[in-house]
């Protein structure tokens, strides 16, 4: 038996001593191991992983390591375990969980936090000031899955009950893996300002975060929301999620289209997902005077922003990082109403033992592919006996 007694098992969810990990050793160097499955603890609950989501991110950090941070630095060599955007079943119970039952489907947020400091006592527990703080005399208990601790592109992983999100009946394992990425958007208009019914929003840049940036500004009410990007596939679905007008940047000048859309003033808000070279300056161009810009994209240079520009118009601009602030109950709920179908971003699935394959696909965008599952063979066995 894996589990100590004060850990709360099922016979109907057995749980093995060990488990299959993908774990990463140099950079862009994944193998699959044997792991010994990890317990929860006190507020914890053991995840049975049914399908993970690749995100950009993770290929950030496979390839070059940050914004994970393992033991105060890079993530490589140290028996890492990389994935956040993961769904599963709870099968184990910590000392003292009664908020969540075995058996039921949840998917995850990434960020636990600290719990403790200034910003998690206030929400903002993406921005901990404890980051990466979780090992030897510098243990503050944080954990972000994929990022500080070991992630999702394994069979179990242990979750604080804060970062749990109940999944509904009717969302498929695939959907469920999307409710974070569709958080980390609501987090981003909350930041804004939160109202944003009958304010206008442009997303630039239609990457799943952007795409369900444009669902969940039109689920908000905004008015018109306008996306920018260069690929008409990728545009296409955000006129399915809601985008009332698209721009080919490679056909027009975007911060011309979005002036003439707007009767020259521009927009309230704008989401940047692009991360393009001149990403901020034309944002800047495209807001009103005193609108606000999010930046939620990671650009590898520092370009130059015309800081005038932004004091002359009382531009706000924010960082903001994941998904604080439990945005991704919020995002969930807008998915169980059937609000916007996440889905459509959803292109491939690919079995956990594939997971190199799988991301290759999201890496070269291998047949227009967006978002990239993989899912674990209990997952596909259970999903076959449903369906049938
Ligand atoms: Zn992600
Ligand atoms: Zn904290």
């Amino acid at each position: 038996m894996a589990m100590p007694d004060s850990v709360k098992t099922s016979t109907e969810y057995p749980i093995p001593e060990k488990m299959k990990a993908w774990v990463l050793g140099d950079p862009g160097n994944l193998s699959y191991e044997d792991k010994a499955v990890p317990v929860p603890s006190r507020a914890e609950v053991l995840v049975r992983i049914d399908a993970v989501a690749i995100c950009a991110t993770d290929l950030e950090i496979i390839y070059h390591g940050p914004p994970a941070m393992i033991e105060g630095g890079l993530p490589f060599n140290k028996g890492f375990t990389p994935g956040h955007e993961y769904m599963g079943t709870v099968v184990a119970l910590g000392p003292g969980v009664d908020e969540y039952k075995i058996g039921e489907r949840v998917t995850v947020e990434i960020h636990a936090g600290c719990g403790q400091c200034k910003r998690c006592r206030e929400g903002m527990y993406t921005s901990c000031h404890n980051y990466g703080k979780n090992y030897g005399d510098v243990d503050k208990g944080h954990r972000a899955n994929g990022f500080t601790t070991d992630g999702g592109f394994t069979e179990y992983q242990v979750n604080h009950i804060n970062t749990l999100v109940h999944v509904d009946d009717s969302m498929s394992d695939e959907e469920a893996t999307l409710v974070v990425t569709a958080g980390t958007a609501m987090y981003g208009l909350t930041e804004l300002g939160g109202l944003v019914a009958g304010e206008s929003v442009v997303v630039t840049g239609p990457g799943p975060i952007g795409l369900l940036g444009v669902a969940v500004a039109k689920a908000l009410g905004a008015q018109p929301v306008i996306l920018t990007g260069t690929r008409d596939n990728r545009l296409d679905i955000g006129k399915q999620l809601g985008a009332d007008h698209v721009i080919n940047v490679r056909n027009e000048n975007p911060v011309e289209a979005v002036r003439k859309l707007t009767n020259g003033k521009g927009v309230d808000y704008v989401v940047e997902c692009s991360a393009a070279p001149n990403a901020v300056n034309d944002a800047a161009q495209m807001v009103n005077r005193g609108g606000k810009i999010c930046l939620a994209a990671f650009p590898h240079e520092s370009p130059g922003v015309d800081i005038a520009h932004l004091v002359r118009n009382n531009i706000y601009l924010y960082g903001i990082r994941g998904e604080g602030k439990t945005a991704t109950h919020r995002a969930e709920a807008f998915m169980r109403q059937k609000r916007f179908d996440a889905t459509l971003i959803h292109t491939h699935t690919f079995a956990m033992s594939d997971l190199l394959e799988a991301i290759r696909y999201a890496k070269d965008r291998v047949e227009d592919a967006i978002k990239v599952v993989v899912k674990n063979d209990h997952a596909v066995a259970k999903n076959a006996i449903a369906a049938e």
